[in-house]
């Protein structure tokens, strides 16, 4: 008897994400349909009708697997078979340690091998609502501007509160960098809140004089502008970058985010003239948020001001703060472990649209979503990669990892914002590295050089397992 052929995934957007996702797909033998509605409507920042077009830098960022997380996920996709990685090594230009692309040449081959694949149908028109109920297995990677059609759609579907238009990124500090003879931990009036303890917060006091020396240097500092299509984007929420606050009175802040009542400075007993809070941003607790942060400060900026701020002044960012026009979900709240929507299940997620930030990341998310879509037509199993990997932590945390709060601790979705990958995504070693392979002793900025070395050899381990174990639907079939 012949087999019936696996049933088609019908794939929504041709961007990062849904070029990975119809090859992983097709690469398992399931047919899919890739539906782009470029040329037929454009997005403001695309100009052509390429699939997987870079709309802005033409770098993927570091390709340093040993020492820097977006390095390690790009070798974990090479390895995982990625279509975004194959067409970027082919089209290469130099950039030291970083892997840049010519992005025509680089959209040009993801094209050119989707349309060459026989089970890959490319059509090239706009959803403008929910995909029709007769495709059953489908992935939504329309990404950060996605069509208004669409994207209402989408409003009602998931509720007005679990999309957002706009993020609002305030920096994320990893944990271990944090001076805590200078911060200390506490609640607001020590209140605990429903999931709190009375001392959630990591306080950072100031001075009248590093008070007004601060102001001073966001006023300023250098900042980015919006585009011309994003300054008409309603997004002031309740979310004003801290440089705007500043400017409308030298008080703002310390009446708004820095508000230093309530919070008794253990070193001199008293509440400080202002203090800035950060907030546990993953369930790991290796990643603090600075909260009420977003700004619109240039990333050096950032880290040259905020690094002025007592107990901060070794402070290692995992993201810098920013404002930019963007789609996406509350994942956290909506999605399964698989990128389903909990609510349809035959509705996938991939791509920025999850709140991932970045090229690769959104690939990442791709590839995972397609080997997920291609394991369900197939009637096979698929395991998500472990949390000790790159792709294995981006997931974990745009699922589950990130803590969904406010200021007073209830629950927020606004408080997901988009993410990049980095380490302190990633479980930390079992054990304290205090030698190297060599058995020499690990000094200061060489320990953590070390351990993100382990790091990533650990990942690339647990990946090996987890692509040799079956549960890949790629592998499975050709075991
Ligand atoms: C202006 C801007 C600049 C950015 N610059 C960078 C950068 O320099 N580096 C970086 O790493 N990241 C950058 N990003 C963030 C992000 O990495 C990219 O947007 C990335 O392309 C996201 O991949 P994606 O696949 O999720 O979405 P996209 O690559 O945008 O793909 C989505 C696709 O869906 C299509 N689509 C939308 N709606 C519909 C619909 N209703 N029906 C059918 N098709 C639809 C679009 O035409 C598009 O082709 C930038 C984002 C923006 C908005």
């Amino acid at each position: 008897m012949k087999a019936t052929p696996p049933s088609e995934v019908h794939v929504v957007g041709g961007g990062l994400a849904g070029s990975e996702a119809a090859h992983q797909i097709a690469a398992a033998g399931v047919p899919v349909v890739l539906h782009e509605m470029r040329p037929v409507r454009l997005t403001e920042a695309h100009k052509t009708d390429g699939l997987a077009e870079l709309v802005c830098s033409n770098s993927f960022r570091s390709d340093d697997w040993e020492n820097n997380a977006v390095g390690l996920l790009h070798e974990e996709m090479r390895r995982a078979g990625s279509l975004i990685m194959a067409a970027g090594d082919a089209h290469k230009l130099p950039a030291g340690s970083a892997l840049a692309v010519d992005r025509d040449a680089f959209s040009v081959e993801v094209t050119a091998r989707l349309t060459a694949n026989p089970l890959v149908t490319i059509a090239r028109h706009e959803l403008t609502g929910l995909p029709p109920y007769d495709w059953e297995n489908v992935i939504i990677a329309t990404g950060p501007l996605t069509s208004p059609a669409l994207s209402t759609a989408l409003a009602n579907l998931t509720g007005e509160d679990s999309l957002a238009f706009f993020d609002a990124i305030a920096p994320v500090i990893h944990r271990d960098s944090i001076d805590t003879s200078i911060a200390w931990f506490q609640s607001r009036y020590d209140k605990a809140g429903p999931a709190g303890t009375g001392a959630d917060y990591l306080n950072c006091p100031m001075s009248k004089t590093e008070y007004e020396t601060f102001v001073e240097a966001l006023l300023a500092g250098e900042k980015t502008s919006f585009k011309e299509w994003e300054a008409s984007t309603p997004y002031f929420d309740g979310c004003l970058p801290i440089e705007v606050m500043a400017e409308r009175g030298r008080d703002t802040l310390r009446f708004g985010p820095m508000k230093p009542v309530g919070l008794d400075n253990p070193r001199t007993g008293r509440w400080p003239h202002a203090v800035v809070q950060l907030r546990q941003d993953n369930a790991l607790g290796t990643l603090w948020n600075i909260v009420g942060f977003q700004t619109k400060l240039k990333h050096a900026e950032q880290v040259r001001i905020f690094r002025t701020i007592p107990g901060l002044e070794n402070a290692e960012f995992a993201r810098l703060g920013g404002l930019h026009r963007n789609t996406y979900i509350n994942s956290p709240k909506l999605l399964d472990g698989r990128l389903r929507l909990k609510a349809m299940p035959r509705l996938r997620f991939a791509g920025q649209i999850t709140g991932v930030e970045g090229y690769i990341e959104s690939a990442a998310i791709g590839l995972l979503a397609g080997r997920f879509a291609a394991a369900d037509a197939l009637g096979l199993a698929a395991e998500s990669p472990p949390q000790t990997t790159a792709l294995g932590a981006l997931i974990n945390h745009i699922t589950s990892g990130h803590i969904t709060s406010n200021d007073e601790g209830r629950s927020a979705p606004r408080s997901f914002q988009p993410m990049n990958i980095n380490y302190g995504l990633l479980p930390d070693l079992a054990a304290q590295l205090t030698h190297d392979k060599n058995g020499q002793r690990l000094k200061g900025p060489e320990r953590g050089r070390e351990k993100k070395r382990e790091m990533s050899r650990r990942a690339l381990a647990d990946l090996s397992s987890w692509l040799a174990a079956g549960t890949s639907p790629i592998m499975e079939r050709s075991a």
